[in-house]
């Protein structure tokens, strides 16, 4: 029973933002039986932050990104759903070809390799590369003589997002969902014993929501009074033209360089993080749903990395750029997941806080969101995604959260955006 008191078969709950965590949560929705799911969206589903996602899945609770177990049962759960939508035959660009964190120096190795390998969350098959295997493993994508060494988890895996929510969004519809396309949110309210959701086109009323928009997720629960952590980020992903690559590379991320690249399709797909820039820092400190296309930053990327990746990356030399893409992920002061009841609020569930990883989580991340908002017992302890870890007034601004943020691996002087640090 939920706290308005209807059974699920009578619900009708709305679901704000159909990027890969709003659609996950309506799937999970349909498929526990709730008789009405809308969901919201701005733009077109899939068509903002996740449309632009590198579309890496792995176990980063081991030694990437701090989220312990529950975050390993997430990423496990990603793995999962990601195999299962790619099981359904249609094309997602779906390859379970392993993930690779690979060391230049010694130095690289032991600041980003050794925490993967000694992780208590590497599962028993991680495998400790050296040079010639790396050069084995990844077929002519990268030059044996220019790295050290790598962590391999033969686990991970590499999915196109556009087909991935292609597949995913046609699965809601024949589960009944209704997509409400081109309808921005403007509020929230909520009564207690109903929701009202004001948007562009006028009003839906709900017995619960979630809201999962994204680095729009503030303006939409602004109304119920709180506010989340979250510093947007500008990210950019470019894709060369094809390289005549196989599809069977694993992907690599190479932390010294704050990069990650792989395979798609035969092109090669890459972006650093020596080149994504805060919001705030950048001429639009506000940006209308969907994706930034700041060709500044594009630009900057690819005129000053390339050089440096050409050596370490042979297919590289000589590539032309295909296209490119940004979105804007949001990043919280504990490098955390966000998912729960907005705090004084018993009818409404903000979900996000991706940090740059909501292609692995959202699966989890909405299955989580879709539990908590019917009142059923979470698949996953969701205490340490809880929104009020954070009081809503503790950072007065987005500079407050990015000066909060963890640095980058051991080295504390570096700070996390940008090509200086
Ligand atoms: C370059 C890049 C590479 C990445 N690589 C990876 C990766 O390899 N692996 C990984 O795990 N993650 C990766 N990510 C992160 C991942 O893409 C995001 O974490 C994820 O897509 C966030 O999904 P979301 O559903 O929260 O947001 P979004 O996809 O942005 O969805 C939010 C939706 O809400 C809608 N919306 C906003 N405001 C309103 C409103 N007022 N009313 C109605 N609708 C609204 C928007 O239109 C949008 O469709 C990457 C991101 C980028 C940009």
């Amino acid at each position: 029973m939920s706290a308005n008191g209807h059974d699920g078969a009578n619900r009708h709950i709305a679901v704000i933002g159909g990027g890969i965590i709003g659609c996950s949560a309506a799937v999970h929705l349909l498929r526990s039986g709730v008789r009405q799911v809308t969901i919201i969206d701005a733009g077109q589903p899939g068509a903002a932050t996740t449309g632009a996602g590198a579309g890496f899945v792995s176990h980063w609770s081991a030694g990437m990104i701090p989220l312990g177990e529950e975050g390993f049962q997430l990423q496990q759960y990603g793995l999962d759903f990601y195999r299962r939508l790619h099981e359904v035959g249609v094309e997602i660009g779906y390859r379970p070809n392993g993930t690779l964190i690979m060391a230049l120096t010694e130095d690289g190795r032991d600041r980003f390799v050794r925490p993967v390998l000694e992780s208590p969350h590497a599962p028993a098959e991680m495998q400790d590369l050296n040079a010639v295997q790396i050069g084995q493993r990844m077929q002519g994508l990268i030059d044996p003589a220019r790295v050290h060494s790598a962590a391999y988890n033969p686990h991970g895996i590499q999915v196109d997002t556009s087909l991935a929510m292609k597949v995913l969004t046609g699965q809601i519809s024949e589960l009944g969902g209704v997509f409400r396309n081109g309808t921005r949110v403007t509020a929230i309210h909520d009564a207690g014993d109903r929701v009202t959701i004001e948007t562009d086109k006028g009003r839906v009323e709900a017995d619960g929501a979630i809201a999962a928009a994204g680095a729009w997720n503030n303006q939409v629960i602004s109304g119920l009074g709180w506010q989340l952590p979250l510093l947007r980020v500008v990210a950019t992903r470019i894709v060369t033209d094809d390289r005549g690559l196989p599809s069977t590379i694993p992907t690599v991320q190479c932390r010294e360089l704050r990069l990650w690249l792989r395979e798609t399709f035969g092109a090669v797909m890459w972006g650093t993080g020596r080149h994504y820039k805060p919001l705030y820092k950048t001429a639009d400190s506000e940006i209308e749903p969907g994706q930034p296309h700041n060709t500044e930053l594009m630009r900057e990327t690819f005129d000053e990395e390339l050089a440096e990746l050409q050596a370490i990356f042979p297919p590289l030399r000589g590539s032309k750029l295909a296209s490119w893409a940004q979105g804007v992920p949001c990043y919280t002061p504990d490098n955390g997941l966000v998912v729960g009841k907005v705090p004084g609020s018993g009818n409404v569930v903000v979900a996000g806080g991706d940090n740059e990883s909501g292609v692995t989580h959202g699966p989890g991340l909405g299955r989580l969101a879709s539990e908590l908002v019917l009142g059923q017992q979470p698949f996953v302890a969701p205490a340490r995604f809880r929104v009020e870890r954070y009081a809503s007034d503790a950072f007065k601004s987005e500079a407050e959260v990015e000066a909060a943020m963890p640095a980058w691996g051991a080295r504390h002087e570096a700070s996390r955006f940008g090509r200086s640090a």
